[in-house]
């Protein structure tokens, strides 16, 4: 997390480590405490042209069976939808949730009824909610990209709802990143289940391998999934023109050479 508010240290940050966008976390990621904002921070941020992504609390879990959990869940959605369309941002990033100990009906029966309402009240120029699939561990709701099918279906394929596609939650969950052909399988099973859904690619290499179902980021090159499948997914139409955020681990040193890299297999 940058320090200096969201505008003036998220541009700052950005600027150093050459980053084309951003994406912020508009509360405490680790906690329910929902924050106000600054109007000025989130006017320059509005304006500042940089395309701009909004991440929800990592505590969120709509499949939740605690009623507490369920009903900080929704607010902090909601929350995190409102502060995206005041700073101007495309997408906000939700993780799918998992069961835990309840039936998997019932865990989709709640993300149906709390979903769509909060995606209803999305204004026309607010961002859209992305889904982001998870690792596989546990009573995940959503982990494959055919996992997608059912959870798109309960949200009745709602127009504002998008993807986020992890690429270390993608591996983890049993997609050959590093196979031939791995990655146009893995976009093309994508963009059959939900075309034109992708909207941001979460790009982060695995300490894991695949199919292990653990959700351990690593820099870009440095994991088992390895540089080359980065460019594979750069060059694939499904993912044209989708915008690549690192959440990889380390400093402004790290950050900087994840991007570095990523431009030259983008541009090489
Ligand atoms: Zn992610």
């Amino acid at each position: 997390m940058v320090t200096g508010g969201l505008a003036k240290g998220g541009l700052a940050y950005a600027d150093s480590i050459g980053a084309e966008i951003i994406q912020v976390f508009v509360s405490n990621p680790r906690g329910w405490a929902l924050a106000a904002g600054d109007p000025g921070q989130d006017r320059d941020l509005r304006e500042s042209g940089m395309p701009t992504f909004v991440h929800a609390p990592y505590l969120i879990n709509l499949g939740s069976p605690s009623a507490d959990t369920l009903e900080k869940s929704v607010a902090a959605v909601r929350h995190s939808l409102r502060r995206g369309a005041d700073i101007g941002a495309l997408g906000v990033v939700v993780h799918t949730g998992s069961a835990v100990s309840q039936p998997r009906d019932d865990a989709f029966r709640q993300v149906r009824e709390q979903l769509l309402p909060l995606l209803d009240e999305i204004p026309a120029d607010g961002p859209d909610l992305l889904l982001e699939p998870m690792a596989g561990q546990g009573q995940v709701l959503c982990a494959t990209v055919q996992d997608l099918g059912p959870y798109l279906g309960v949200l009745d394929f709602h127009p504002r709802v998008g993807v986020c596609l992890d690429t270390c939650h993608a591996f983890s969950a049993g997609h050959d990143l590093t196979a031939p052909d791995g990655v146009a399988q893995t976009l093309d099973a994508l963009h059959a289940i939900a075309p034109g859904r992708l909207k941001l690619i979460h790009a982060n290499d695995s300490k894991d391998p695949c199919g292990s179902k653990r959700d351990r980021h690593e820099n870009i090159g440095a994991g088992l999934i390895g540089a080359q499948p980065f460019a594979e997914i750069m060059r694939h139409p499904v993912a044209a023109g989708v915008p690549l955020c690192i959440e990889t681990p380390g400093k402004v040193d790290e950050h900087r050479d994840d991007i570095t890299l990523l431009k030259k297999l983008r541009d090489g």
